[in-house]
């Protein structure tokens, strides 16, 4: 038998990550079973199904590669074939009319109730509940319309569903929608209830925690590997501790077996080192293109720079896109920002004024201004001055760059060059001496 499985979301407007948590383990079950991946955009509720909110689903899906194997199906367009399963379940006793009030008749159909309902879950296993437990449920409503349930199951009827694999806020719906397979005669599919996400308090993952939304993730500056990575790892583990995986380590070692049970704790943290990871592992072509496109659009010049040094520089230290202008403004302008905290911290202290002059003499005095002699400059600087590397090491930082992180300090200074370099230095300097820094002063 050759897998088919689907993803059917309700379009919003806005795609939840848990939502898309179940396309990606979908995606990777289809694709590690060599079977298809379906698309079922479950769009009865007309006000929110709009065409902007399924096209937004549709770019969700397009950004994370979540390609599907045959035309998408649009439950709306199904309804007629909801309603003659209705009446033949009418016309066989297995579903009755009721008058709920309001004059209109809905269709109930009837549950078993003696003995017990289960199913294999293929993540959670055996799960049963008693038959007494369960009620006879709408199908059909007064107005007409299909309930869900009945839309659901005689979809992944007509699509051939083999496995139905989605979020374990749907395990109750499951013992509704086994007795409608059986009651249509139709093979009852595998199930497989993924686990809840959840915040740090162990409660359900929602706005309130932070960004829920796919669209949200892809503002924020990750990268659509990232996210894909990260909500595997929502549920799923490869059985040994790797975290970063390529899809195609994805697809080979993704199975039902290794889905976890328990709930899914986003972790915040995680997904940023993640992000840092994955810009960290780009071919430096590809890096350079988000790269330059943030600079340009800072309004910086890359004119003269050595910009693949740079690069190189900052590509192991990028977590955001975003963040590049403010983190390497400095090998671009003079006019870069000083972090008021490190300067603070680092320059505005006793005798930082004269030892950046000193440090700028010896460096104008330099005939080779490169990684060594930027680096025996300092050392011997600081035995004169019986003082610590660190004394030296971080004012200059904070004055040629404005940061106290960055580059290693030598890779920092031969890259934005001794001219450069030598000037910062001065300047800042003068700007102590100034109290240009101090307190009220801009
Ligand atoms: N539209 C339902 C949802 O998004 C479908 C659930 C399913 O059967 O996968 O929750």
């Amino acid at each position: 038998m050759s897998v088919r499985v689907r993803f059917a979301p309700s379009p919003t407007g806005n795609v939840h990550i848990g939502n898309i948590r179940a396309a990606i383990f979908n995606w990777l079950f289809a694709r590690h079973s060599q079977g298809k991946f379906l698309l079922r955009v479950e769009d009865t509720d007309l006000e929110r199904s709009t065409p902007q909110a399924v096209r937004t689903l549709l770019d969700c899906m397009n950004w994370l590669g979540l390609d599907y194997d045959e035309e998408p199906v649009y439950q709306s367009r199904n309804r007629e074939r909801h309603l003659a399963i209705a009446e033949d379940l009418l016309r066989r006793g297995l579903a009755y009319r009721e008058n709920k009030g309001g004059g209109g008749e809905c269709v109930i159909f009837r549950m078993p109730h003696e003995g017990v309902l289960g199913f294999e879950d293929q993540v959670k296993g055996q799960i049963s509940k008693k038959a007494v437990d369960t009620q006879d449920f709408v199908i059909v409503r007064s107005d007409g319309s299909p309930v869900f349930h009945l839309a659901n199951v005689v979809d992944d009827i007509d699509m051939g569903i083999t496995h139905v694999i989605r979020g374990d806020d749907h395990v109750e719906n499951t013992f509704k929608h086994i007795e409608l397979f059986k009651a249509v005669g139709a093979p009852v599919p595998h199930f497989a209830h993924l686990p809840m996400i959840v915040n740090h308090h162990g409660k359900p993952y929602s706005k309130r925690d932070g960004a829920a939304f796919v669209g949200e993730f892809k503002e924020q500056g990750y990268l659509p590997e990232t996210l894909f990575n990260f909500l595997l790892l929502l549920g799923w583990a490869p059985g040994d501790d790797r975290e970063v995986l390529t899809r195609a380590e994805m697809i080979e070692l993704f199975s039902l077996e290794r889905c976890k049970s328990s709930a899914a704790r986003f972790d915040i943290k995680k997904l940023v080192w993640m992000n840092g990871e994955y810009i960290r592992q780009q071919p430096r072509e590809i890096y350079a293109d988000s790269f330059k496109a943030r600079i340009t659009g800072a309004g910086l010049s890359m004119e003269g720079v050595d910009l693949d040094g740079i690069m190189e520089q900052m590509q192991v230290r990028t977590k955001f896109f975003s963040d590049i202008p403010d983190n390497c403004a400095y090998f671009f302008t003079e006019d870069y920002p000083y972090d008021a905290k490190a300067v603070k911290k680092r320059l505005m202290k006793e005798g930082v004024a004269e030892l950046l002059e000193q440090i700028a003499a010896a460096y104008e005095a330099l005939e080779n201004f490169d990684l060594e002699t930027t680096h025996a400059t300092l050392t011997r600087l600081a035995e004169a001055n019986e003082a610590g590397m660190g004394a030296l090491v971080h004012p200059v930082r904070v004055a040629v760059s404005g940061l106290s992180e960055g580059p290693g300090l030598f890779e920092m200074l031969v890259l934005i060059g001794q001219e450069r370099v030598c000037r910062r230095l001065r300047l800042t300097a003068q700007r102590l001496r100034d109290n240009d820094w101090a307190e009220g002063s801009q």
